[in-house]
């Protein structure tokens, strides 16, 4: 098998029989010929070549069986959690999930009679005393959102597999570069790709990949739920994936620069970023991932999220991350502003928190937009 950098560049890329183009060719046909053959392509089955060239890249980057591209994040999220829960199954989830799967549990799960358990922390334990007789699922994500908290995904997968339960981790923060938990043991590993894989701020796009049995369940769960992506947006997917590794590099190296300003600089109170060796989970992290990422955060003394992000001049705050610019964000007043001061307290969430997800940015220029906003907190 070829080393990481090259599988980003060529794996999956479909042979231009054709034009002999360098490039995957994009077919953006909804009818294919159809006369007496088994299978009938179509882009609501998952099965069109621009979908199957991006899933092989993707299943090759995370080093599992097998991939599939859905048209946002969550539609992957949702499409595997209802392939393997139905009524009367439980699922346990670690605590600091994304706002989105959170909203998706809180919403759908009474529905639907799926009952879950969040975890109270991230430790193998604590999800372990939440299982339960009818558990199907455990559900981690590492590093978590806002406040970097580290899972010890070998912990959870081998705590899980000796009980027969499914396992999915995900692993949007961390991108297929920095960790690939199916090596870890994981079954599933889940991604917005909108974030680190589309890598520009301009694709919205989400992927599963894992063992192959399970893949063909939730493939057939996919068809049903409809959730594919078109072929344009598989093709900038395809070429944003070709230069994942350079890019996210860079950002990690950006990512732990600033985080070593930061935890030297007076005004701040506390930087999480599980690079830093005062990290409480340092050690899981330097074990599990091969970078720390681009993603931080970071307690700013005595100024608040909004009057902070308001001096900062090339760092512009933002929604979303992942993208080639940098980009803050207060936590207290977005995806944790539903939760009201004391549910914020109890999750340790800070009105001064400011959320970064680093670019690809000059440090130096970063630093010093930084440094300047500091200087008039
Ligand atoms: C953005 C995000 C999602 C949801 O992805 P969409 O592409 O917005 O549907 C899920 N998990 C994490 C960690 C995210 O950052």
């Amino acid at each position: 098998m070829h080393k990481f950098p090259t599988r980003c560049v060529h794996a999956g890329t479909m042979k231009d029989e054709l034009k002999k183009g360098i490039n995957s060719p994009i077919y953006t046909s909804t009818s294919f010929e159809f006369i007496d053959q088994e299978d009938t392509v179509y882009p609501r089955y998952l099965n069109t070549p621009n979908e199957k060239a991006v899933a092989e890249k993707i299943a090759s980057l995370e080093a599992a069986d097998n991939a599939l591209v859905f048209s946002s994040g969550m539609a992957a999220i949702s499409t595997v959690l209802f392939t393997f829960l139905g009524k009367d199954d439980h699922a346990v989830f670690q605590k600091g999930l994304y706002g989105g799967t959170s909203h998706f549990l809180d919403r759908e799960f009474q529905r639907f009679g799926i009952a879950c358990s969040i975890a109270s922390s991230q430790k193998v334990e604590d999800l372990e005393a939440c299982i339960q007789k009818n558990t199907k699922v455990i559900y981690i994500e590492s590093p978590s959102n806002p406040l970097l908290s580290i899972t010890d995904i070998q912990a959870v997968a081998e705590m899980a597999t000796k009980r027969g339960i499914i396992t999915v981790i995900d692993n949007t923060f961390a991108s297929p570069v920095n960790q690939q938990p199916a090596v870890l043991g994981i079954d599933l590993v889940v991604h917005s790709a909108t974030k680190y894989m589309g890598g520009h701020s301009d694709i919205l796009a989400g992927a599963v990949a894992g063992k192959k049995s399970l893949m063909e369940e939730i493939y057939q769960t996919g068809l049903n739920f409809g959730g594919s992506l078109n072929a344009m947006t598989l093709s900038l997917l395809e070429r944003s994936l070709k230069t994942i590794h350079v890019r996210v590099e860079r950002i990690n190296d950006n990512a732990m620069e600033l985080a070593h300003f930061l935890d030297l600089h007076p005004k701040i109170r506390q930087v999480n970023y599980p690079g830093l060796p005062s990290h409480p989970d340092h050690e899981i992290a330097a074990r599990q991932m091969t970078g720390f990422g681009g993603m931080l955060s970071f307690e700013v003394d005595g100024q608040d999220g909004i009057s902070f992000q308001k001096n900062l001049q090339l760092i512009k705050p933002s929604m979303s991350l992942g993208g080639l610019e940098t980009i803050c964000s207060s936590p207290a007043h977005t995806s944790h502003r539903h939760l009201g001061p004391e549910g914020r307290q109890a999750e340790g969430i800070a009105e001064e928190l400011i959320r970064l997800s680093v670019g690809i940015e000059d440090v130096e220029d970063l630093k010093a937009d930084l440094e300047q906003a500091l200087a008039l907190a």
